[in-house]
């Protein structure tokens, strides 16, 4: 058993109050009891809140107070500013351990095994919190031709339906040199394409001084890779420069996955999204400008809490209107702990089904005639899936689905081959590609 004292300071709602209460209890079995006044504590324990600019400014006050006063106690800060703060928290001259929302359940065994040690103060800082934990790029082999390098975890964005960056945690990120390191190895293992994958991609390099743009410009280098794709980038990061330089690029495909999630500058408000329709709409026309046959995926959620009918039909009218090539239409569900829930007004489940029908019917004419303007001219396409007796798939650099003419024979897999695409195939779900005269094998572009 300890023999120690601790002393707790609590700021915010009822729910962290009866959280201090239990942490309590369970430090007290250990022999860890609360300190009476002007008895000097062991540790002190700030459990904070920050529900409101102002709330946290009230915990950066309690924790330095709380470090003042107990100058030699185990300085722990746990709850919800620790979870949203943990980097600024670290950096607080007497804090000696951080623990974020997810790690809580956990407290109290943390600040035991920390009392038995011998020496409590004066240590590296301990930090148990997501948003810190170091960011490893990993690179997985999805089919046999392409490869997902994750370069980014989590979002600091908290748009109001959205769980992940309570789930994830705060934005963070490899540094430049170990990602290019993963894109490597993925040529090694006969990788041709490169998908580059993350919760918000455009924010990479927020923890480590680096950039988004630095890094294409450094995977560009990469020898011999054919092809890379950014799935999916929000579009107030995705700049001009950004564009130019894909525009460019012999390996950066002209293909972007943007989010627009709502064509009502209204729902975007509700949803805290940092742009408008007047933005987006400029980033599809200057991609537009810089590569004609970009192909432009688009995210929209229908029935979000606040979408009236008459601002889903603006949400129509702005979707139909923009020159993209397909929509991802997801029905908005709720989600406990998120602001949404906030919004009154809700959508029934029979009106998100119908917008949702109308969005996917939009989408198929938008994807078809993408397609039917390609329709005789000749692609790159890299070919997957060919086995005897059944036709060779792919995609075109401009992300068309393309089935090979059967009568092409057994193509090549894993290769970037020229095919003339002919026609659409039986239910128009992709592009006919015959082989062309002079067939060229294993293109650089
Ligand atoms: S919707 Fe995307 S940008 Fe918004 S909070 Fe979720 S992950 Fe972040």
């Amino acid at each position: 058993m300890l023999d120690k004292k601790a002393v707790y300071v609590t700021l915010g709602c009822k729910l962290n109050f009866a959280e201090t209460s239990s942490l309590g209890d369970r430090l007290e079995a250990a022999g860890v009891r609360r300190a009476v006044r002007g008895e000097k504590a062991d540790v002190c324990v700030v459990n904070t809140c920050t529900v409101t600019e102002t709330s946290s400014h009230k915990c950066r006050q309690a924790i330095n107070r709380a470090i003042r006063e107990n100058p030699d106690a185990l300085m722990v800060v746990m709850g919800c500013y620790a979870q949203m703060a943990a980097r600024e928290i670290v950096a607080m001259t007497g804090v000696d351990m951080v623990i974020d929302m997810e790690h809580k359940a956990r407290a109290a065994e943390l600040i035991i095994e920390r009392l038995q040690e011998s020496r409590v103060k004066n240590q590296e800082p301990s930090v148990e919190s997501q948003c810190l934990m170091p960011f490893v790029p990993s690179c997985s082999r999805g089919e046999r031709t392409r490869f997902f390098l994750k370069v980014q975890d989590g979002c600091d964005y908290f748009c109001t339906y959205c769980v992940i960056p309570f789930a994830r945690g705060r934005s963070r990120n490899g540094s430049i040199a170990d990602i290019v390191k993963q894109a490597e190895n993925a040529v090694a293992q006969g990788g041709k394409e490169i998908v580059i994958t993350g919760v918000n991609i455009g924010d990479f390099g927020k923890s480590t001084g680096e950039s988004f743009f630095n890094l294409i410009k450094a995977l560009d280098k990469v020898e011999c890779v054919e092809r890379y794709r950014i799935s999916s980038i929000e579009p107030n990061l995705l700049t001009e420069e950004i564009i130019d330089f894909c525009a460019e690029s012999r390996r950066f495909m002209p293909h972007f996955h943007i989010p627009l999630q709502s064509g009502s500058d209204e729902v975007l408000r509700l949803m805290h999204r940092r742009y408008d329709t007047e933005l987006f709409a400029s980033r599809v026309d200057y991609i537009k400008k810089a590569m004609p046959d970009c192909f432009i995926g688009v995210d929209i959620i229908v029935g979000t809490r606040g979408e009236t009918d008459e601002l889903f039909e603006e949400s129509f009218a702005f979707a139909s209107k923009i020159d993209v090539s397909q929509f991802h239409v997801f029905s908005y569900s709720e989600r406990p702990g998120t602001a949404a829930l906030r919004i009154p007004y809700k959508v029934t489940e029979k009106v998100k089904h119908e917008r949702s029908q109308r969005l996917i019917a939009l989408s198929e004419q938008k994807r078809k005639n993408f397609y039917s303007s390609h329709i005789g001219q000749v692609r790159p396409v890299l070919t997957e899936h060919s086995h005897i007796g059944l036709a060779a798939k792919g995609f075109t650099d401009n992300y068309i689905h393309v089935e090979v003419d059967t009568a092409a024979g057994v193509q090549p897999d894993n290769a970037v081959v020229n095919y003339r695409l002919t026609g659409f195939n039986e239910d128009q779900t992709a592009l006919v590609g015959k082989t062309i005269e002079h067939q060229t094998l294993n293109i650089e572009y």
